[in-house]
C-alpha cells in the first residue's frame, strides 16, 4: 500500500495532509525517514511511526461509545455537535460510521465501525439483532402493554412492527421497562410508548445482540471493542 493512503486510512488527515506530513520528514518506515508519499510499503510487517509513535494497521476498527445525550448520530453537522466529536482526532478520521441511529436525547450503546458489511448486518431484520433499551416512561404500563408489544404494535402512522418484548421494571405514574426491539424504525420506542398511550421521558440503549453496555465506561467514553466483544454483536 502507498504511505499515504495507509496513513489516511489509520486517521492522521486527508491525503493532502499527510502528504505535507511525510515531506516534512516526520514519517519513518523501517528507522528510516522517508520524504517520499508514494513509497510502497508492507502494512503487515513494516514499522511505521509518525512523530516516533508506531502506527499499526487494521482493516476494520470496531469502537463502542457510551453515547451521552446532546449529541446527533451522524457523521457531520454544521451546526449541532455529532458522536464523531466525541473520538480523538486521529479515531475521527478513520472513516467510522455509526451503526444504527439513536435520537439527540437518547444516551447509550453505539458502535462506530467503518466495516459496512457489519453496519448492514445489525441494522437487517432479517438476522434478529435483539437491541435492548432502558426506558422512563409518563403513566402506568401493565400485562396489556406487555400482551400489545408481543403482538406487535401499529403505530400511529400505520406502521406494522414486529413482535417486541416489555419487561416492566417499576410501574406507577413514572414507569420503567426494558423495551427489546428487533427493527430500527425513527424514533421506535418512543413511538412503540405512545402507541399504547405513554410519553418516554427517558430513553438508554443498554444492549446489542449479546453485548451489554460495558458498567465501566462514562458516558462521553470510548473504547475498542475485544474481539469477544464483537462476537457478541452478532
Ligand atoms: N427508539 C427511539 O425512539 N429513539 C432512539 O434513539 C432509539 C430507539
Amino acid at each position: 500500500m502507498r504511505l499515504d493512503r495507509f496513513l489516511v486510512h489509520t486517521g492522521y488527515g486527508s491525503r493532502s495532509e499527510v502528504q505535507k506530513l511525510v515531506k516534512q520528514g516526520k514519517v519513518t518506515v523501517k528507522g528510516e525517514v522517508i520524504k517520499k508519499s508514494d513509497t510502497s510499503i508492507n502494512v503487515l510487517e513494516d514499522e511505521v511511526k509518525v512523530r516516533g509513535e508506531n502506527v499499526s494497521y487494521q482493516e476494520f476498527y470496531y469502537y463502542i461509545l457510551y453515547k451521552p445525550a446532546g449529541y446527533i448520530t451522524a457523521t457531520e453537522d454544521l451546526r449541532q455537535e455529532t458522536v464523531l466529536d466525541l473520538l480523538d482526532p486521529i479515531d475521527r478520521n478513520k472513516g467510522l460510521c455509526p451503526v444504527g441511529r439513536l435520537d439527540k436525547d437518547t444516551e447509550g450503546l453505539l458502535i462506530l465501525t467503518n466495516d459496512g458489511q457489519l453496519n448492514h448486518a445489525l441494522l437487517s431484520p432479517k438476522k434478529h439483532v435483539d437491541k435492548v433499551y432502558y426506558a422512563k416512561l409518563e403513566g402506568e404500563v401493565g400485562r396489556e402493554d406487555i400482551e400489545r408489544f408481543r403482538e406487535g404494535l401499529t403505530l400511529e402512522d400505520g406502521t406494522k412492527l414486529q413482535p417486541a418484548e416489555l419487561e416492566i421494571i417499576k410501574t406507577g405514574a413514572e414507569s420503567e421497562v426494558h423495551v427489546t426491539i428487533r427493527e430500527g424504525k425513527f424514533h421506535q420506542v418512543k413511538r412503540m410508548a405512545l402507541a399504547v398511550g405513554k410519553k418516554v421521558i427517558y430513553l438508554k440503549r443498554i444492549q446489542m445482540g449479546r453485548l451489554s453496555l460495558p458498567s465501566d465506561l462514562e458516558p462521553g467514553a470510548y473504547r475498542p471493542l475485544t474481539s469477544e466483544e464483537l462476537e457478541q454483536l452478532s
